[in-house]
This record gives C-alpha cells, sequence and structure tokens, in this order.
C-alpha cells in the first residue's frame, strides 16, 4: 500500500479539503480516500504540489506525428492544411512508425492516461495496441459532395474494422463543417447513437469557416481551387458554420467541437439549446501555431461550456502535453481558473469518452492514475506519481 498527500489535492472535479491521503494498493487502484489522522504518518509520503488524476487528451492526430517541425507557422489554416497533405505521406512507414512510438510516449512520460485521437488510416494501430495510454480512435470522414456519403462511410467501415479486429476502441467522427456534408455529419452522428459511442468535429478553427458558411466566400474557395475540386453543389447557410451544422448532430451522443477559436456568443448559447451533449475542446498551441490566436476561453466559461483538452498534433504543436497547453491558456489570458482547467484536462475528458467509471477522478475503486503537478502559475511541470 502507499499513502500519498500533497500541498493539494484536485479531485478531477474540485480541490479536496485539506489533510487528505489517497491510498493506492500495488496495482495503482485507489483503496480509500481518507484523513490523515486514520493513517499511520511515517507512511505517508509528502509531495509539494497539486495531486490531480491522469489527465485526459481529447484531440490528438497520432498519425501526423511525423509532421513535427515541417510546417510553417502562423500561416493560416488554408496554408496549413495544404502543407499537412504534401508532407503526409512523403516518407516511409517506419518513420511515421518511430515518431507515433516516441509521441505515445511522450503523451505518457506527460501524465496522460487516454487519448481521444483521430485517424485516417490503419498506421496508428500497431503503436496503439502496445501503449501503456488508453486509445479511443475517432475514424475521421471526409466529404462535402452530398453524393459521395455512402461511398465514403462505406470506406469508413473498412478503416473501422481493422481498428475492430486490433481490439481497440473507435468510432466515425467528421472532420469539419466546410469538409463534411450535413448528410454525411448526420450519418456518423445516428450511427455514433446506435453504438453508444462519442463522436468529434473540427469547430470554427478559422473566420474562413464562418465565411464559407455565411457567403460562400473566404480562404476556403482559395483551398478547394488549390486542390481542384468543384464545389458548384454547395449553398452559403447564410448563418455560421456552427450554427448551419448543430442541429444534423444527434443529440444523444457526446459531441467534441474541437478548437472553437471564432465562435460567438451567439454560437455558444444556440448550440447549447439545441444539444446539451456538447463538449468544447480547446487546443491553443495547435491554435497559436496556425492561426496565432486563442478562443474566448472565458466566454465559453460563462456560458457553462463542458471544456476539455486537447494537444492536436505534432504538424502544429511541438509537445503533446495537456500541462503546457495549461501553461499556454493561462500565459495569454489572466486570472483564468486552474480549477476550471484542472476539470477540463481530467474528469471532463474522461466524461465525453465515457470512461469516467475508472478514470479523471481521484475516489476509491478507481485506477484514475495520478499526476504531481509542480511549478507555479503559466510554468507548470507534471511528474507520475502512480
Ligand atoms: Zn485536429
Amino acid at each position: 500500500m502507499r499513502y500519498i498527500t500533497a500541498n493539494q489535492i484536485f479531485s478531477g472535479k474540485e480541490f479536496l479539503s485539506d489533510n487528505m491521503v489517497i491510498v493506492l494498493n500495488q496495482d495503482g487502484l485507489i483503496t480509500d480516500v481518507t484523513t490523515i489522522n486514520q493513517v499511520e504518518s511515517s507512511n505517508i509520503e509528502y509531495f509539494e504540489g497539486i495531486i490531480t488524476p491522469g489527465f485526459i487528451n481529447t484531440h490528438c492526430h497520432l498519425e501526423l506525428s511525423h509532421l513535427k517541425n515541417l510546417i510553417p507557422q502562423k500561416t493560416g489554416i488554408v496554408d496549413f492544411g495544404l502543407a499537412v497533405i504534401k508532407h503526409r505521406n512523403d516518407i516511409a512507414l517506419e518513420f511515421k512508425q518511430e515518431a507515433m512510438l516516441q509521441a505515445d510516449k511522450e503523451m505518457f512520460s506527460q501524465g496522460i492516461v487516454a487519448v481521444g485521437d483521430i485517424s485516417n488510416t490503419d498506421v496508428s494501430i500497431q503503436t496503439k495496441q502496445q501503449s501503456k495510454l488508453y486509445y479511443h480512435t475517432f475514424i475521421e470522414l471526409i466529404a462535402l459532395n452530398p453524393e459521395r456519403t455512402s461511398l465514403v462511410f462505406d470506406a469508413g467501415k473498412q478503416l473501422a474494422s481493422q481498428f475492430e479486429n486490433a481490439h481497440l476502441s473507435w468510432s466515425f467522427a467528421p472532420h469539419a463543417p466546410y469538409s463534411t456534408s450535413v448528410e454525411l455529419i448526420k450519418k456518423i452522428s445516428d450511427d455514433c447513437f446506435e453504438l453508444s459511442k462519442p463522436t468529434s468535429i473540427h469547430n470554427q478553427e478559422s473566420k474562413a469557416e464562418n465565411d464559407f458558411f455565411n457567403s460562400k466566400s473566404g480562404d476556403y474557395l482559395r483551398l478547394y481551387k488549390t486542390l481542384n475540386i468543384s464545389i458548384d453543389y454547395f449553398k452559403a447557410f447564410e448563418k455560421s458554420s456552427l450554427q448551419s451544422i448543430v442541429s444534423y448532430l444527434n443529440a444523444g451522443v457526446n459531441t467534441l467541437l474541437v478548437h472553437n477559436t471564432f465562435s460567438s456568443e451567439e454560437d455558444l448559447k444556440m448550440a447549447s439549446t439545441v444539444h446539451q451533449k456538447l463538449f468544447w475542446c480547446l487546443c491553443p498551441n495547435a491554435n497559436i501555431y496556425i492561426e496565432n490566436t486563442l478562443p474566448n476561453v472565458q466566454l465559453l466559461i460563462d456560458n457553462d461550456c463542458m471544456l476539455t483538452l486537447g494537444t492536436d498534433s505534432l504538424a502544429s504543436n511541438f509537445q503533446l502535453s495537456i500541462i503546457n497547453e495549461m501553461n499556454t491558456i493561462m500565459k495569454w489570458i489572466s486570472n483564468i481558473s486552474l480549477e476550471v482547467l484542472l476539470k477540463a484536462a481530467t474528469y471532463n475528458g474522461a466524461k465525453f469518452l465515457g470512461l469516467e467509471k475508472n478514470l479523471g477522478l481521484i475516489e476509491k475503486n478507481k485506477k484514475c492514475g495520478l499526476n504531481l503537478i509542480e511549478g507555479f502559475t503559466g510554468n507548470y511541470t507534471v511528474k507520475k506519481l502512480a
């Protein structure tokens, strides 16, 4: 048995009162959370800092790990996307595998215990099978042309069967409003409802996305022109992208909206009225890398949005570390609540992925992993305790 305490313990939902001790068995299972006077003091391990449950990274693209340091920064979403398309397949599979293995190890050392990972191919299966982390794979489908809905969905099923055969958890996810028709979004979302699985969609990562939906204008026209893809069939919805698509998302499905960099208060209010199982994922380092701006985090907090955190991929980040995402938010936005960020990093992420029975919360009979956060606001570091 181990008896662990620190200056502060954050349960996943809140800071516990002082003088609490976490009792762990040799497998890392929490067998009790008790007061300090219930335990022989010589048995207690004391730490300087904050103890939290293991972190949940709700948005990653493991299969882009080999793109670290290759994609130019702060060019905006369209040029970023074009650079990823250009480079994603220009190295051998073994180098991709090696990069994914390193990325997986890095997440482990940064106190991450579970990952919601976007995949377009099967290349990450081996790494996920061997990993100490729990992975839920979002098999990403893309087709703006509604005529391609069945074709793309069926191809996705083929890929899904590979994850299924590897005994890995998976569900489908539409890429983004500007790249996935509302017909396909609805089909995916309804499929996730049938399977009782979560889904995920990139949301309002750029101003261009809202321009595209409001008036079929802006930088995405350049993207489709460069890629030589006709979008004649696409008609502007004359409202923001989120307001255009949210009613096609099945309201019974835990749904992650990733980025939300250009979401307005009207968007948050309208979406939350239509859909009560929305989770709002912040990937601040990727936002700075690509668009050099951050979402209005305080607005999301003030509107009671259920926040989670994600690292996005090494194509748009220098490290896969949830504590670094928290540091970035604290550096850019003053007076942000540490408690809100810690909850986003732990319990909310576990709840989104449907893992809250075991992860994201320091409680008896859970094996959530334990992190020790050291340092000070905006410069925290993390150490794995269990
Ligand atoms: Zn992403």
